[in-house]
Order: structure tokens, then sequence, then C-alpha cells
């Protein structure tokens, strides 16, 4: 198979593969490659029509097309050579890659590759919604598509089963084309998004429907109805002609499970170090990849701070001989990252573990090691919101077991 060179390959063009792809060229750094598989770079916002985009990054605020065209834009006037049409279809060790795309496939060969592969919605069978098989029942991300990129309108009265941000932003999309949701479902008793977006939904008219459970969705060839049952056990039919599936995100891991890279399970995205790289240091990793889910704003950060770690293991390697692992036993605790603590003393490591919980939790959460607690603060949250804590007390000289948390 033919071969090809280039310094840093970066796999995915959305906004955390296009923002490390310019500021590595701002930074001096030459033979930057974006691999996108899509026609066009740009990743999620290309297909979320809608605000707020860009605010804190670009000091503007822009729609998702548009903010996704302006990464591009940024990333070609720095230099960056954006292959779209190209597919990663497998990482080997030592920042090789195998790359198809129309023209022919080709092996290639970096000194380090960044995976920037992002999130998916799970999908009705991940989330083990019953019932009959009609058409009409999509993510928010197939409906954004069909909207933004294919103006098609694929239902009238879909239901919404979710009520993370995502589902806000399947309301929009439905607005945009002239669909009413007839009602989210939801199955806590209480909508997952932060407060202030909570009479969303009911200023623009979609009833929510707490504590669902055994949702079922009827219709022999088109969606007919969406039945559940409430808290009080009480059976329930809306009647609707399409299904919105939203949220839920998992990292777009496939290539990881089929690579020689270690997976977390909390994430479900690669298990990483303080400096960002995955279990073969040839590899780095960042965006959303990294854990479900967070804004374009946040991945754009994350990424330029990546961006700056890769610079400078390529001119003085971090190094890092052995590590520990970083982890939980506590079934509060959903995920942490990074999940691997190495002894280097390069700069720019993260300051901050980011962690979610399973539950609604109140309590210290403590890190021990062998014993001794090296950090605890008192914490109360819930699950899907971001929680930081810092890093720096975990990163001792003469670490040696691994760094546990728990809330106690
Ligand atoms: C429906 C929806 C609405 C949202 N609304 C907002 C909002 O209003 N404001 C906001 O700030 N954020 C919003 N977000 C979040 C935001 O879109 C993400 O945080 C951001 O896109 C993450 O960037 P990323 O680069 O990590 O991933 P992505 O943007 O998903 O990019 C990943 C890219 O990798 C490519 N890729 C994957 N696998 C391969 C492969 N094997 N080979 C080559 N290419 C590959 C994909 O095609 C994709 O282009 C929204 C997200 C969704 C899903």
């Amino acid at each position: 198979m033919a071969e090809q060179h280039c310094n840093i390959a970066i796999v995915g063009g959305g906004t955390a593969g296009l923002a490390l792809a310019t500021e590595l060229r701002r930074l001096g750094v030459s033979g930057v490659t974006v691999l996108e598989r899509e026609l066009e770079a740009g990743g999620v916002p290309r297909h979320c029509g809608h605000y707020p985009f860009g605010l804190r990054e670009l000091k503007r605020v822009l729609k998702g097309p548009d903010y996704a065209r302006k990464l591009v834009q940024n990333a070609r006037a720095a230099g960056v050579d954006i292959r779209c049409d190209t597919t990663v279809t497998a990482l080997h060790p030592q920042a090789r890659l195998s790359v198809n795309t129309s023209e022919g496939s080709y092996e290639l060969q970096a000194t380090r590759v960044v995976l920037c592969m992002g999130v998916r919605e799970s999908s009705r069978a991940q989330r083990f919604i019953g019932g009959q098989r009609p058409m009409g029942v999509l993510t928010t991300g197939a409906l954004q598509s069909m909207v933004y990129l294919n103006h098609q309108r694929p239902f009238r009265r879909p239901v919404i089963i979710g009520s993370e941000l995502v589902s806000f932003s399947a309301i929009m999309t439905c607005r945009h084309m002239g669909m009413r949701p007839q009602a989210i479902l939801e199955e806590n008793d209480r909508v997952t998004v932060r407060q202030f977006m909570r009479p969303f939904p009911a200023l623009t008219g979609v009833p929510i429907r707490f504590n669902t459970s055994n949702i079922r969705i009827l219709g022999e060839k088109t969606v007919e109805a969406v039945a559940y049952t409430d808290g009080e056990g009480q059976g329930h039919q809306i009647a609707a002609d399409g299904v919105i599936i939203s949220g839920r995100f998992r990292p777009e891991s496939a290539l990881l499970y089929a690579s020689h890279l270690e997976v977390d399970q909390g994430t479900g995205g690669p298990s990483i170090d303080q400096y960002g790289r995955a279990s073969d240091p040839s590899y780095f990793c960042t965006g959303n990849l990294l854990r479900p889910v967070e804004t374009s704003s946040w991945c754009w950060h994350e990424a330029v701070e990546t961006a700056g770690r890769i610079a400078q293991d390529i001119a003085t390697p971090i190094g890092g001989e052995g590590h520990v692992p970083l982890c939980s036993a506590d079934p509060d605790i959903r995920f942490v990252v990074p999940q691997r603590l190495v002894k280097s003393n390069a700069p720019n490591a993260m300051t901050q573990m980011q962690l979610r919980l399973s539950q609604p939790v109140s309590g210290h959460l403590t890190a021990l090691s062998d014993g001794k607690t090296l950090w605890g603060d008192y914490m109360s949250s819930r699950p899907e919101r971001r929680i930081l804590a810092p890093l720096k007390p975990l990163l001792k000289p003469d670490l040696n077991a691994p760094v546990e948390l728990r809330v106690l």
C-alpha cells in the first residue's frame, strides 16, 4: 500500500481538530494535516443552524455553520493541510494510520497523531427503547443534518426523548422547519440541563413528562405514537409522527476499540495522562472524544492547550516512565479524566481533572493513595454537570500507588 508522511496527523476536522491544527501552526509546527471523513470540515457545528457558538473563542456569537466555516478559514489561512473525504480506518503503534479516500487507500506515517473524533448520541438500541420499528426515529444529530444540510422535514409532530442541552437544540431545530414537538419524555424527576435553561420547553410550548419508563415506539410503517409508563405506574400514549432520541453521548471510539490504545470504561474514550497522551505516547487526544460531552468553546480551549503540549513534546519529549492510575471505585463517580498520572517534570500539564457523577451527590470528594489523603473538598452536584478538581496535589514525585477518588 502507498505510504505518505506528515508531521502531525489530526484525526477529525471538527472544532477540536481545527482549533488544535491552527494553534500548532501559530506555534511554528510544520506539516500539520487534518483528516476528515465528511466532504467538508467543521464537525458537529456544521449542522447546528442555531446560536450560540464562538462567544469566548472568536469573540462573536455565531450560528453553528458560520462558526464551522470560520474555523476552517482560520486553519487554511494558518497553512493547515485539510483533507476531506478521508476516513482513518486503523490506528497502529508509533503514529501510523490506515486511511481510506474515494481515490484509494494509503498508510500515513506521522511524528505524532492527535485523535479528535468527537462524540455521538446513543441510538435507540443503546437506550433499550422497545416497540415496533417504523420509519421516523432519529437522533438530534441526524435530524439537524437533514434540516440544515439537506433542507428536509422528516416529520411534523415528534416526541423528544431526553432533556439534556441537546434536546433543547432539537426543539430549536424543529421550530426552524415548523415542526411542533408534542412532548419531552424524561426518565428522571427533573430536566438534566442547568436551572437557568429549565423554563425553555414551557416557553416554547413543549410539555415535559417526568419519571417516564418503559418507553415504546408504535407504528407499522411510520411512527404513530409513543407509549410510556409514568411514575405512578399508569400507561400513556402520545400521538406523534416521529421520535427524536437525544443525548446520552458516547465518544466516537470504534477506532480505539480496534486499536492497541487503552480505552477507559468510565468515559468510553481513550485513557489519557495529564499531558493528553494516550497509552501509546505518540498519540494525543482532545475534544469531546475525551468524555461526553462539552460545549464547542470548551473543546476549542482544550484543543489549544493540547497544541501547546504537542509543540513542547516535539521540542523536548515529555517522557515519563510508567504511570499510576487515577481511578474511582465509588459508584457515585461515573468517570474521571485524566486516567493515568505519569512522572514527568515537563511543564504545561493539565491543572485540573474533570469528573462526572452517576447520581446526585453531596459530600467530601477525596483523593487517596496508599491509605493517605492527597486532597479533599466538599462537593454537591448532579449527573451531567461538569466537575473540576485540582490535579496538582496528586502529582507527587514519590507517587507509586494508584490514586483513588471517593465521596466520603
Ligand atoms: C446537536 C448538537 C447541538 C450542539 N449545540 C451546541 C451549541 O449551541 N453551542 C456549543 O458551544 N456547542 C454545541 N454543541 C457541542 C459542540 O458541537 C461540540 O462540543 C463540538 O463540536 C466538539 O468538537 P469535536 O472536535 O470534539 O467533535 P466534532 O465537532 O464532533 O468533530 C469530530 C469530527 O471527527 C470526524 N471523524 C470522526 N471519526 C473519523 C475518522 N475515523 N476519520 C476521519 N474523521 C473522523 C467527524 O466527521 C467530525 O467532523 C452541540 C452538539 C450537538 C451534537
